[in-house]
């Protein structure tokens, strides 16, 4: 991969026309560690959120030894690049091949349930395989109700009730058993993990069976950028999240059981960027390489502020404006498709035109993700960069929050 100090060293020497994914994995190694020592339990980074070889390799080199995965594919993925690791099959419904896959292929002793179809396959894989029930983790998946800004947590999840059921039928089989949630991504209020833990205290009560573990899922917030248009809005710090999250933890009683967290987006999220090229200034439109379907479709939904850095193309002479001007631009991505309009403007400086880049920030959580191959787009260009996206010139512009007229 090549390596440059910062985007706009990458943007002026390769002058790309599809968009760059710049990789900071030092800003990754960072961000993993600093979870990780604030957390007391195991750290299983959610492998969906960014899957890329690159990151799952740059996380087991700063010491992640598991991961939350959902599919074969991200079975193979975790193994491809960190045969060591242990993975945790955390996707509450699954196909039998896929569990049969996971324990006989794979060595996978940790698997998540919500209803008692899942059990009832499990159990049927578990016999074929004559392996012993009491060498497997099972977590029963408590639903949650909370606030996050990305709602992922609605889909899943057995009842208080029904939960206290599936604990008593795996612990029968002979299964050691653990609860889980997940509380969404990205949350907006600390209260979300307490209500959590309060409901799985209850289960925990009425079962009656003795728990293997404890598991509370994603959802920590990563920082973005901020809309100067707006008040800086309230979200604690995640020191302040997970401090928070370990009193709750002894409040309920749970510290003396282990603990596993799923973190996704607060730990990669600042491990990206973007170069975008603006194919076409048209009026107070903006033309770009990228859109909805792909890199931009999570980070676009409006409920995240993103920086953006201008980096003006040189060989462009003459421009109209004042560059300290920052003004509101409709942002349209590179397909046919007309929902391939950003939501939110981008207030970048009056000046931007036609062959210009614009870097946008803290991109890796959910973007590379969710890319499709629409209209034949497929940004897949990486460029290893050195400095964090926060240092040097501050970014000058940002993904409004505003809606904007057009
Ligand atoms: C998506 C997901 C995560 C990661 O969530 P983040 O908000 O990115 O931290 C963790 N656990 C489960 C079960 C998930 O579905």
């Amino acid at each position: 991969m090549q390596r440059f100090d910062d985007a706009r060293h990458a943007a002026l020497e390769m002058r790309p026309d599809q968009p760059v994914y710049c990789f900071r994995p030092e800003v990754l190694k960072a961000d993993a560690r600093r979870f990780m020592a604030l957390f007391s339990g195991k750290t299983a980074y959610a492998v969906k959120t960014n899957g890329e070889p690159m990151v799952l390799k740059t996380l087991a080199e700063a010491g992640v030894r598991a991961f939350d995965v959902a599919s074969p594919a991200e079975f193979a993925a975790v193994r491809g690049v960190a045969p060591d690791a242990e993975m945790l099959y955390m996707h509450p419904v699954k196909a039998q091949s896929d569990i049969r896959l996971a324990l006989e292929g794979y060595g996978i002793r940790t698997i998540a349930v919500d209803h008692e179809d899942e059990v009832t396959k499990l159990t049927r894989v578990v016999r074929a395989l004559d392996v012993d029930p009491g060498g497997l983790t099972v977590f029963v998946r408590l639903q949650t109700k909370g606030h996050a800004a990305y709602e992922l947590s609605k889909k899943f999840g057995a009842a208080p009730a029904q939960a206290v059921e599936l604990l008593r039928r795996l612990a029968r089989t002979g299964y050691r058993v653990g609860l889980c949630f997940h509380v969404g991504s990205q949350i907006e209020d600390p209260d979300t993990y307490e209500r959590a833990l309060a409901s799985a205290d209850w289960v925990r009560n009425r079962a009656g069976v003795p728990l293997a573990a404890l598991d509370v899922g994603g959802g920590f917030p990563a920082e973005y950028g901020h809309d100067p248009n707006r008040r800086k809005p309230v979200l604690p710090s995640l020191e302040e999240i997970m401090a928070r999250l370990d009193a709750d933890i002894a409040e309920w009683g749970f510290d003396d059981l282990p603990l596993v967290a799923e973190p996704g987006r607060v730990i990669v999220a600042r491990a990206f960027s973007l170069i975008v090229r603006v194919l076409l200034r048209k009026g107070r439109r903006l033309y770009i390489n990228d859109g909805i379907w792909a890199s931009l479709s999570d980070s676009w939904t409006g409920k995240i502020t993103l920086p953006a850095r201008f980096i003006a193309d040189p060989a462009i002479r003459s421009r109209n404006g004042d560059p300290a001007n920052i003004v509101p631009f409709r942002v349209c991505g590179a397909t046919c498709d007309s929902v391939d309009i950003l939501s939110r403007p981008f207030w970048l400086p009056e000046t931007v035109d036609t062959g210009d880049w614009i870097e946008i920030g803290h991109i890796g959580a959910y973007s590379m993700a969710l890319r499709t191959r629409f209209n034949g787009f497929y940004p897949d260009t990486f460029v290893e960069v050195t400095t964090p996206f926060d240092e040097g010139s501050a970014p000058e512009g940002f993904a409004s929050l505003e809606t904007m007229a057009d």
